[in-house]
Protein backbone atom coordinates (compact mmCIF):
# COMPACT_ATOMS: atom_id res chain seq x y z
CA UNK A 1 0.00 0.00 0.00
CA UNK A 2 1.59 3.39 -0.76
CA UNK A 3 1.93 5.92 2.03
CA UNK A 4 0.72 9.13 2.15
CA UNK A 5 3.56 11.07 2.22
CA UNK A 6 3.43 15.06 1.86
CA UNK A 7 6.24 15.88 0.13
CA UNK A 8 7.12 19.67 -0.63
CA UNK A 9 9.64 19.85 -3.57
CA UNK A 10 12.06 22.40 -3.88
CA UNK A 11 12.86 24.24 -7.64
CA UNK A 12 16.22 24.43 -7.90
CA UNK A 13 17.53 27.25 -10.13
CA UNK A 14 19.56 27.35 -12.74
CA UNK A 15 20.85 29.41 -15.81
CA UNK A 16 23.62 30.73 -18.24
CA UNK A 17 24.89 33.78 -19.18
CA UNK A 18 26.63 34.07 -22.37
CA UNK A 19 28.86 37.36 -23.66
CA UNK A 20 30.51 38.17 -27.80
CA UNK A 21 32.80 40.64 -26.18
CA UNK A 22 32.35 44.59 -25.19
CA UNK A 23 33.69 47.28 -26.43
CA UNK A 24 32.62 50.58 -28.73
CA UNK A 25 29.97 49.31 -30.31
CA UNK A 26 28.03 51.95 -31.81
CA UNK A 27 24.42 51.71 -32.49
CA UNK A 28 25.36 54.08 -35.95
CA UNK A 29 28.10 51.20 -36.75
CA UNK A 30 25.67 48.05 -36.47
CA UNK A 31 23.26 48.33 -39.33
CA UNK A 32 20.02 46.39 -38.29
CA UNK A 33 20.43 43.57 -40.56
CA UNK A 34 24.06 42.52 -38.52
CA UNK A 35 22.38 43.55 -34.93
CA UNK A 36 19.90 41.13 -35.64
CA UNK A 37 22.00 38.50 -36.66
CA UNK A 38 24.38 39.03 -33.37
CA UNK A 39 21.10 38.52 -31.42
CA UNK A 40 20.26 35.06 -33.50
CA UNK A 41 23.53 33.51 -33.44
CA UNK A 42 23.42 34.62 -29.26
CA UNK A 43 20.02 33.62 -28.68
CA UNK A 44 20.90 30.17 -30.26
CA UNK A 45 23.93 29.38 -28.42
CA UNK A 46 22.06 30.50 -25.17
CA UNK A 47 19.02 28.12 -25.78
CA UNK A 48 21.92 25.65 -26.93
CA UNK A 49 23.71 25.81 -23.51
CA UNK A 50 20.02 25.88 -21.65
CA UNK A 51 18.93 22.64 -23.04
CA UNK A 52 21.97 21.03 -21.21
CA UNK A 53 21.37 22.65 -18.06
CA UNK A 54 16.98 21.62 -18.51
CA UNK A 55 17.82 17.81 -18.51
CA UNK A 56 20.23 18.51 -15.84
CA UNK A 57 23.33 18.55 -17.40
CA UNK A 58 26.99 20.14 -16.02
CA UNK A 59 26.94 23.44 -15.96
CA UNK A 60 30.73 22.56 -17.25
CA UNK A 61 29.29 20.60 -20.42
CA UNK A 62 26.69 23.76 -20.75
CA UNK A 63 29.36 26.78 -20.80
CA UNK A 64 31.67 24.65 -23.17
CA UNK A 65 28.77 23.89 -25.72
CA UNK A 66 27.74 27.29 -25.94
CA UNK A 67 31.42 28.25 -26.12
CA UNK A 68 32.01 26.06 -29.12
CA UNK A 69 28.49 27.06 -30.78
CA UNK A 70 30.29 30.83 -30.68
CA UNK A 71 33.73 29.92 -31.77
CA UNK A 72 32.11 28.17 -34.71
CA UNK A 73 30.29 31.41 -35.84
CA UNK A 74 32.53 34.11 -38.17
CA UNK A 75 30.84 36.99 -35.98
CA UNK A 76 33.03 36.59 -32.80
CA UNK A 77 36.46 36.90 -32.29
CA UNK A 78 37.02 33.62 -31.24
CA UNK A 79 37.93 30.09 -33.55
CA UNK A 80 36.39 30.41 -36.91
CA UNK A 81 36.24 34.24 -37.44
CA UNK A 82 39.39 35.33 -35.07
CA UNK A 83 41.68 38.20 -35.12
CA UNK A 84 45.01 37.64 -37.07
CA UNK A 85 48.45 38.74 -35.61
CA UNK A 86 50.97 40.52 -36.83
CA UNK A 87 52.54 37.69 -38.39
CA UNK A 88 49.30 36.97 -40.34
CA UNK A 89 48.69 33.67 -38.09
CA UNK A 90 46.02 33.36 -36.27
CA UNK A 91 46.75 32.44 -32.36
CA UNK A 92 43.73 31.57 -30.18
CA UNK A 93 43.32 31.61 -26.55
CA UNK A 94 40.83 30.21 -24.04
CA UNK A 95 39.93 28.98 -20.45
CA UNK A 96 37.52 26.80 -18.68
CA UNK A 97 37.37 26.39 -14.74
CA UNK A 98 34.59 24.16 -12.75
CA UNK A 99 33.07 25.47 -9.50
CA UNK A 100 34.47 22.69 -7.50
CA UNK A 101 38.02 24.04 -8.61
CA UNK A 102 39.52 21.99 -11.70
CA UNK A 103 40.91 24.48 -14.61
CA UNK A 104 42.12 23.96 -17.63
CA UNK A 105 43.56 26.60 -20.11
CA UNK A 106 45.20 27.03 -23.47
CA UNK A 107 47.36 29.94 -24.87
CA UNK A 108 48.46 30.86 -28.79
CA UNK A 109 46.96 27.50 -30.45
CA UNK A 110 46.93 27.73 -33.75
CA UNK A 111 45.52 23.77 -35.19
CA UNK A 112 42.81 22.61 -33.20
CA UNK A 113 39.21 23.43 -34.07
CA UNK A 114 37.66 24.49 -31.22
CA UNK A 115 40.19 25.70 -28.48
CA UNK A 116 38.05 25.52 -25.51
CA UNK A 117 37.78 22.12 -25.76
CA UNK A 118 41.26 21.46 -25.53
CA UNK A 119 41.33 24.18 -22.28
CA UNK A 120 38.90 21.17 -20.91
CA UNK A 121 41.03 18.56 -21.76
CA UNK A 122 43.96 19.98 -20.08
CA UNK A 123 42.46 19.33 -16.36
CA UNK A 124 40.38 15.98 -17.79
CA UNK A 125 43.76 14.46 -19.61
CA UNK A 126 46.92 15.64 -18.01
CA UNK A 127 48.12 16.65 -14.66
CA UNK A 128 48.03 20.59 -16.02
CA UNK A 129 46.20 23.75 -16.05
CA UNK A 130 47.60 25.48 -18.67
CA UNK A 131 49.73 24.70 -22.07
CA UNK A 132 50.89 27.00 -24.34
CA UNK A 133 51.81 27.24 -28.49
CA UNK A 134 53.16 24.24 -30.63
CA UNK A 135 53.33 21.91 -26.84
CA UNK A 136 50.00 22.54 -26.23
CA UNK A 137 48.48 22.01 -30.24
CA UNK A 138 50.68 18.82 -29.94
CA UNK A 139 48.76 18.02 -26.70
CA UNK A 140 45.05 18.62 -28.54
CA UNK A 141 46.12 16.34 -31.52
CA UNK A 142 47.65 13.69 -29.05
CA UNK A 143 44.02 13.13 -27.41
CA UNK A 144 42.16 13.29 -30.64
CA UNK A 145 40.67 16.87 -30.52
CA UNK A 146 39.48 17.96 -34.25
CA UNK A 147 42.26 19.45 -35.94
CA UNK A 148 42.51 21.77 -38.85
CA UNK A 149 44.39 23.78 -41.16
CA UNK A 150 45.00 27.36 -40.03
CA UNK A 151 43.20 28.87 -42.57
CA UNK A 152 39.89 27.55 -41.58
CA UNK A 153 39.93 30.20 -38.56
CA UNK A 154 40.61 32.75 -41.97
CA UNK A 155 37.80 35.21 -42.58
CA UNK A 156 38.02 38.00 -44.98
CA UNK A 157 36.81 40.76 -43.08
CA UNK A 158 39.63 39.84 -39.91
CA UNK A 159 41.68 40.19 -42.91
CA UNK A 160 40.77 43.56 -43.60
CA UNK A 161 40.95 44.35 -40.25
CA UNK A 162 44.74 43.26 -40.23
CA UNK A 163 45.57 44.96 -43.37
CA UNK A 164 44.74 48.64 -41.79
CA UNK A 165 47.09 48.42 -39.03
CA UNK A 166 49.84 45.96 -40.26
CA UNK A 167 52.15 48.38 -41.46
CA UNK A 168 51.43 50.85 -38.40
CA UNK A 169 52.98 49.90 -34.80
CA UNK A 170 49.57 49.99 -33.81
CA UNK A 171 48.10 46.79 -31.82
CA UNK A 172 44.40 46.92 -32.08
CA UNK A 173 42.75 45.90 -28.72
CA UNK A 174 39.09 44.67 -29.58
CA UNK A 175 38.17 46.65 -26.45
CA UNK A 176 39.46 49.70 -27.13
CA UNK A 177 38.31 53.27 -28.04
CA UNK A 178 41.80 54.31 -28.70
CA UNK A 179 41.45 53.05 -32.30
CA UNK A 180 41.48 55.60 -34.82
CA UNK A 181 38.26 55.06 -36.05
CA UNK A 182 36.10 53.29 -33.46
CA UNK A 183 33.89 51.39 -35.61
CA UNK A 184 31.63 47.72 -34.75
CA UNK A 185 34.75 45.64 -36.46
CA UNK A 186 36.95 44.91 -33.22
CA UNK A 187 34.82 42.90 -30.54
CA UNK A 188 34.25 39.49 -30.38
CA UNK A 189 35.93 37.66 -27.55
CA UNK A 190 33.20 34.94 -26.75
CA UNK A 191 32.39 33.36 -23.08
CA UNK A 192 30.07 31.55 -20.70
CA UNK A 193 29.25 30.95 -16.88
CA UNK A 194 26.49 29.18 -15.61
CA UNK A 195 25.07 27.11 -13.01
CA UNK A 196 23.45 23.48 -12.92
CA UNK A 197 20.70 21.88 -10.95
CA UNK A 198 23.16 20.20 -8.70
CA UNK A 199 24.52 23.68 -7.56
CA UNK A 200 27.81 23.68 -9.69
CA UNK A 201 28.74 26.80 -10.88
CA UNK A 202 31.60 27.10 -14.60
CA UNK A 203 32.97 29.31 -16.73
CA UNK A 204 34.44 29.80 -20.24
CA UNK A 205 35.97 32.12 -22.10
CA UNK A 206 37.72 32.31 -25.78
CA UNK A 207 39.61 34.64 -27.77
CA UNK A 208 41.72 35.22 -30.67
CA UNK A 209 43.08 38.30 -28.72
CA UNK A 210 43.92 41.21 -30.81
CA UNK A 211 44.39 42.43 -34.44
CA UNK A 212 48.79 42.87 -34.96
CA UNK A 213 49.41 41.50 -31.57
CA UNK A 214 53.19 40.36 -32.00
CA UNK A 215 55.89 38.97 -29.64
CA UNK A 216 53.67 36.06 -28.23
CA UNK A 217 51.30 38.44 -26.53
CA UNK A 218 48.62 36.68 -24.64
CA UNK A 219 45.39 39.02 -22.37
CA UNK A 220 43.89 37.69 -19.37
CA UNK A 221 41.02 35.34 -21.24
CA UNK A 222 43.16 32.25 -21.21
CA UNK A 223 44.28 33.17 -17.37
CA UNK A 224 42.31 31.70 -14.63
CA UNK A 225 42.12 34.16 -12.07
CA UNK A 226 42.27 37.31 -14.58
CA UNK A 227 39.32 36.27 -17.66
CA UNK A 228 38.23 33.34 -16.03
CA UNK A 229 36.75 32.05 -12.52
CA UNK A 230 34.62 29.69 -10.97
CA UNK A 231 33.67 28.74 -7.08
CA UNK A 232 31.07 26.82 -6.01
CA UNK A 233 31.12 29.31 -2.92
CA UNK A 234 30.51 32.03 -4.46
CA UNK A 235 30.38 32.87 -8.61
CA UNK A 236 31.28 31.94 -11.90
CA UNK A 237 33.04 34.92 -14.16
CA UNK A 238 33.90 35.13 -18.00
CA UNK A 239 35.82 38.51 -18.70
CA UNK A 240 36.04 40.38 -22.00
CA UNK A 241 37.88 43.74 -22.62
CA UNK A 242 41.29 45.02 -22.41
CA UNK A 243 43.23 42.05 -21.25
CA UNK A 244 46.59 43.72 -19.53
CA UNK A 245 44.44 45.46 -16.96
CA UNK A 246 42.00 42.32 -16.38
CA UNK A 247 45.35 40.54 -15.87
CA UNK A 248 46.93 43.22 -13.86
CA UNK A 249 43.67 43.10 -11.53
CA UNK A 250 43.10 39.94 -11.51
CA UNK A 251 38.80 40.73 -12.17
CA UNK A 252 37.54 37.72 -12.35
CA UNK A 253 38.98 36.44 -9.19
CA UNK A 254 38.50 39.85 -7.22
CA UNK A 255 34.86 39.32 -8.10
CA UNK A 256 34.52 36.15 -6.36
CA UNK A 257 37.02 37.47 -3.43
CA UNK A 258 34.82 40.04 -2.58
CA UNK A 259 32.00 37.72 -2.05
CA UNK A 260 33.89 34.96 -0.01
CA UNK A 261 35.86 37.45 2.16
CA UNK A 262 33.63 40.69 2.05
CA UNK A 263 30.73 39.06 1.95
CA UNK A 264 29.17 41.17 -0.86
CA UNK A 265 26.04 40.04 -2.89
CA UNK A 266 26.92 39.22 -6.26
CA UNK A 267 25.53 42.09 -7.76
CA UNK A 268 27.83 44.55 -5.42
CA UNK A 269 30.83 42.32 -6.28
CA UNK A 270 30.57 42.85 -9.73
CA UNK A 271 29.44 46.50 -9.86
CA UNK A 272 32.14 47.47 -7.32
CA UNK A 273 34.73 44.94 -9.56
CA UNK A 274 33.71 46.98 -13.13
CA UNK A 275 32.69 50.25 -11.95
CA UNK A 276 36.02 51.11 -9.28
CA UNK A 277 38.16 48.78 -9.48
CA UNK A 278 38.30 48.59 -13.17
CA UNK A 279 37.71 52.01 -14.29
CA UNK A 280 40.29 53.34 -11.45
CA UNK A 281 42.95 51.10 -12.68
CA UNK A 282 42.06 52.71 -16.47
CA UNK A 283 40.63 49.49 -18.16
CA UNK A 284 37.55 49.12 -19.72
CA UNK A 285 35.44 46.15 -20.61
CA UNK A 286 32.64 44.11 -18.92
CA UNK A 287 31.84 40.49 -17.52
CA UNK A 288 28.97 38.28 -16.92
CA UNK A 289 28.74 36.18 -13.83
CA UNK A 290 26.63 34.06 -12.23
CA UNK A 291 26.21 32.89 -8.46
CA UNK A 292 24.91 29.96 -6.69
CA UNK A 293 21.84 30.98 -6.19
CA UNK A 294 21.31 31.77 -10.23
CA UNK A 295 21.65 35.83 -9.59
CA UNK A 296 23.33 36.89 -12.96
CA UNK A 297 25.08 40.37 -13.20
CA UNK A 298 26.58 41.75 -16.62
CA UNK A 299 28.30 44.87 -16.19
CA UNK A 300 30.05 46.87 -18.55
CA UNK A 301 32.21 49.82 -18.99
CA UNK A 302 32.24 49.99 -22.92
CA UNK A 303 29.52 51.35 -25.66
CA UNK A 304 28.30 48.08 -25.53
CA UNK A 305 28.40 44.09 -25.01
CA UNK A 306 26.69 41.63 -26.59
CA UNK A 307 25.18 39.55 -23.96
CA UNK A 308 22.70 37.57 -22.85
CA UNK A 309 20.97 34.90 -20.35
CA UNK A 310 18.81 32.50 -19.73
CA UNK A 311 17.18 31.15 -16.66
CA UNK A 312 14.78 28.65 -14.83
CA UNK A 313 12.50 31.38 -13.39
CA UNK A 314 11.72 32.16 -17.22
CA UNK A 315 13.21 34.96 -18.09
CA UNK A 316 15.62 35.29 -20.81
CA UNK A 317 17.50 38.50 -22.49
CA UNK A 318 19.93 38.99 -25.05
CA UNK A 319 21.15 42.38 -25.54
CA UNK A 320 24.18 44.63 -27.39
CA UNK A 321 23.05 48.41 -25.54
CA UNK A 322 21.69 49.45 -22.60
CA UNK A 323 18.18 47.67 -24.28
N1 LIG B 1 40.34 40.18 -23.25
C1 LIG B 1 40.82 39.80 -24.56
C2 LIG B 1 42.29 40.03 -24.67
O1 LIG B 1 42.78 41.02 -24.14
C3 LIG B 1 40.20 40.57 -25.64
C4 LIG B 1 38.72 40.60 -25.64
O2 LIG B 1 38.06 40.45 -24.60
O3 LIG B 1 38.17 40.78 -26.73
O4 LIG B 1 42.96 39.25 -25.33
Amino acid sequence: MQKNVSCTSRVEPYGIAIHGGAGCIRRENLNDQRAAEYRRVLKAALQMGYAILEKGGSSLDAVENAVVFLEESPLFNAGHGAVFTHEKTIELDASIMDGSGLAGAVAGVRYVRNPIKAARKVFEKSPHVMLIGAGADAFARHIGLEQVDPSFFHTEYRWKQLQKVIHSDDVVLDHSSTVSKPNSDKFGTVGAVALDLNGNLAAATSTGGMTNKRWGRIGDSPIIGAGTYAKNATCAVSCTGHGEFFLREAIAHSVSARMEYGKMTLHAAAQTTIYEQLKNAGGEGGIIAIDRFGNIELPYTTDGMFRGFQKSDGSIFVGIWED
